[in-house]
């Protein structure tokens, strides 16, 4: 279902640290096209020798992405195997992650960032038609390709990555850890992930990204994370109340009632309309 990557066409280069299964590099991948050589800069992730026994959720998800293609989904080149090496091997993506990249400071604008929520209902849209969960949306698993510069006219460019680890595999206090971005449902049965957790995830992405990438409910501990779940609480409303409108009933704990992805894009379309008052209601600094 992937293309399996020689491991001697995989050039290694500088450890970028550690995701929440695996390590990560920077690296290069060669190919020879009609005798020519070709060098890509590529995202090495290996699978974590201690999580070794989940190879094969690992490699689910590398089959999930190289299976679809999207203009706003991440680029799986394939896999490559070496020893005890799983390698998943992605395009490389220039600003990485875009909770980072929000935390670091960057000022950017309401227009910015409805643009990314609109990418990322994009992609949303994508999946649901073709019936695929995605199951860890959340702003760290979105890459920034393109940081844009409004003065100039251009926008950002968000690609989301891949799901990683399927929750089914994941402990209760990596479950419980993913509050709130992960739907309330998936608590009592992790094997049964529909389209709407991913509502859910979506909702609370969308959150992350009008706070700056602040991740909702830092530090607080597991069983502060579980209450805040059993006592169906929401979080902070954002005082765009259309936005804390939309948010609010994709984090709705009826799955049934979170919206279509079309209602979805359809809200967020017409949120441009305020977009004009908002920045410059409240954000006069930021331009
Ligand atoms: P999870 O399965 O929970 O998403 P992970 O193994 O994917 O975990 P992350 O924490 O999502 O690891 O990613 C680790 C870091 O690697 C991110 O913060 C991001 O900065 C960077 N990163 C991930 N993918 C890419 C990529 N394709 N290009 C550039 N940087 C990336
Ligand atoms: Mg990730």
């Amino acid at each position: 279902q992937f293309h399996m990557i020689k491991y001697e066409d995989l050039k290694w280069g500088e450890s970028l640290g550690q995701g929440s299964f695996t390590r990560i590099f920077k690296g290069y991948k060669t190919d020879i096209h009609d005798g020519e050589k070709h060098v890509t800069e590529v995202f090495l992730k290996e699978l974590d020798v201690i999580h070794i026994n989940c190879w094969e959720s690992f490699f689910e998800s590398a089959s999930l992405m190289s299976q679809i293609s999207h203009k706003h989904l991440l680029l799986v080149y394939g896999v490559s195997v070496h020893g005890v090496k799983n390698i998943m091997v992605q395009e490389f993506v220039e600003y990485g992650a875009l909770d980072l990249y929000l935390k670091r400071g960057r000022s950017v604008s309401v227009s910015w960032k409805l643009d990314v929520a609109k990418q990322l209902a994009s992609v949303l849209n994508f999946l649901e038609e073709k019936n695929i969960v995605h199951g860890n949306i959340c702003a760290k698993n979105l890459l920034l390709s393109r940081e844009g510069d409004l003065s100039q006219g251009s926008s950002p460019f968000i690609k989301l990555s891949d799901p990683g680890m399927s929750v089914a595999m994941l402990g209760k206090d990596v479950i419980l850890d993913r509050i709130p971005w992960v739907a309330p449902e998936v608590l009592e049965s992790p094997d049964n992930l529909t389209l709407e957790c991913d509502k859910w995830s979506f909702g609370a992405t969308v959150w992350e990204i009008f706070n700056n990438g602040n991740t909702p409910l830092r530090g607080w501990d597991l069983d502060q994370k579980r209450q805040f779940y059993e006592s169906f609480q929401q979080l902070p409303p954002s005082q765009w109340t259309e936005l804390a409108d939309l948010i609010s009933q994709c984090m709705d704990y009826n799955a049934a009632f979170r919206p279509s992805c079309r209602s979805i894009i359809r809200q967020l379309n017409s949120l441009i309309t305020s977009d004009y008052v908002i920045l410059h209601a409240t954000e006069p600094v930021t331009q």
